[in-house]
């Protein structure tokens, strides 16, 4: 595995269970367990990068753009393509983010107020 202590480590490794939406063999895309909206899925790399401060020094800036694709073929998969929706990552405590291995939030299925929170 990755990283053993990783909640979506173990996610990506089968040892805990999703409910996964699609994958590819660079990422997994899973229903957030607590979702803020009707749709609220996490598209995450197989591979352990913490935040966004790390995506430079891993070199994963192909993964970033990977996430970006996914979220456009899952919002159209989930009907929310064209109404519109927000993939967005939070970094570090200040922006709210509680699991350390890199996500990308996909919202959508309701009207979303700007600014967030
Ligand atoms: P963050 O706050 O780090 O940006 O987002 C972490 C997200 O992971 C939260 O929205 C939280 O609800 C979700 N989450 C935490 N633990 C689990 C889990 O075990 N399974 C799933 N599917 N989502 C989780
Ligand atoms: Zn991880």
């Amino acid at each position: 595995m990755n990283n053993p202590d990783c909640l979506f480590c173990k996610i990506v490794a089968g040892e805990i269970k999703a409910d996964i939406v699609y994958e590819t063999d660079h990422l997994l895309a899973f229903r957030d367990i607590n979702p803020q909206a009707p749709t609220h899925v996490l598209i995450i790399p197989r591979r352990h990068v913490a935040t966004i401060n790390d995506v430079a020094v891993a070199e994963a800036e192909d993964e970033i753009g990977r996430l970006f694709a996914a979220a456009a073929h899952i919002a159209r998969l989930e009907g929310i393509a064209d109404d519109g929706y927000r993939a967005v990552m939070n970094c570090n405590e200040a922006a709210g983010q509680t699991v350390f291995h890199l996500h990308l939030h996909l919202l959508g299925g309701r009207n979303l107020s700007w600014p967030p929170g």
